[in-house]
């Protein structure tokens, strides 16, 4: 079976080089990654979250946009919005990003201290919406507490998945995809997945404590609910990691195995969907 392989959540550090990554995706038998501009190492400021450091911000989207503009047949990429701070300077810098730089997606992680369906939010998602690019939401269980400064602390309760349940409705022509599945809640991502069709589920569960047993388990309940059309492989690994990517990506493709996934399934999941969505 040939298939197309496209990773849709890949985090850089800020510091790779375009051949270098396109190099690590040919070793990981990777056809396109959609990066997310470097955010982990470098937006905030010190001490406690309170606002956005929007020069690192576009920094880190400038960054991501050359990356992604060396090699279109190759990468598509992720603008980081921190949601914090004036929303006007996010959705600027929103446009900025996909209409000057031509960045594809929106990258946000409410840990930083929102709650995705804070009506602050709307007038972000309504922008969103107007320019028709996806959002990969962080959702789930926090994967690490503080970043490598200390900011923080980043507490899970803002990105369960019950928190964007407003969003697709409110903006019924988003299209969210919610991380992880949004583990360990992936009953309630699934079902509102279910409820509202614009909502997609990438499924790396990777940083998790969840055993293979289970994440199986959690895969058919996905399969079952809402088919296969709406699950997008992903691996939260950085670019030049090809060894990882590629042992994630075979384990990944037995465990969707183990669900039950036929090939027609695999071949959606592990890359039609997303071409469909970011346009490939
Ligand atoms: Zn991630």
């Amino acid at each position: 079976m040939s298939l197309r392989v496209v990773d849709v959540h890949v985090h850089l550090k800020g510091v790779e080089k375009p051949i270098d990554i396109i190099r690590s995706m040919d070793n990981a038998n990777i056809d396109y990654l959609v990066l997310i501009a470097p955010y982990r190492q470098k937006f905030m400021p010190h001490g406690r979250i309170s606002a956005p450091n929007i020069k690192s911000v576009k920094e880190g989207n400038d960054f991501v946009a050359n990356l992604v503009n060396e090699f279109p047949d190759r990468l598509r990429g992720y603008a980081f919005i921190t949601g914090t701070g004036d929303i006007k300077e996010n959705i600027a810098e929103l446009e900025r990003a996909i209409c000057d730089l031509g960045l594809h997606g929106v990258k946000m992680f409410p840990n930083l201290g929102w709650y995705p369906d804070d009506d602050r939010m709307y007038p972000l998602y309504e922008r969103i919406e107007d320019l028709g690019i996806p959002i990969l939401f962080h959702c789930g269980i926090a994967p690490w507490i503080t970043d490598i400064y200390g900011n923080g602390p980043f507490l899970s309760k803002y990105s369960r998945p019950i928190y964007y349940e407003a969003i697709p409705r409110l903006f019924p022509k988003i299209k969210i995809i919610l991380a992880h599945m949004g583990w360990p809640w992936y009953m309630e991502a699934i079902t509102l997945a279910y409820l509202t069709p614009n909502v997609y589920l990438d499924i790396c569960t990777e940083f998790t404590t969840a055993t293979e047993d289970l994440k199986v388990e959690a895969l058919r309940f996905a399969l079952k609910t809402i088919g296969s059309e709406r699950l997008l492989y992903a691996s939260d690994a950085t670019p030049l990691s090809w060894e990882f990517m590629k042992e994630h990506l075979d384990k990944t493709i037995q465990l969707l195995r183990r669900a039950g996934a036929t090939n027609d399934d695999l071949r959606k999941i592990l890359g039609e969907n997303a071409c469909k969505l970011f346009k490939i």
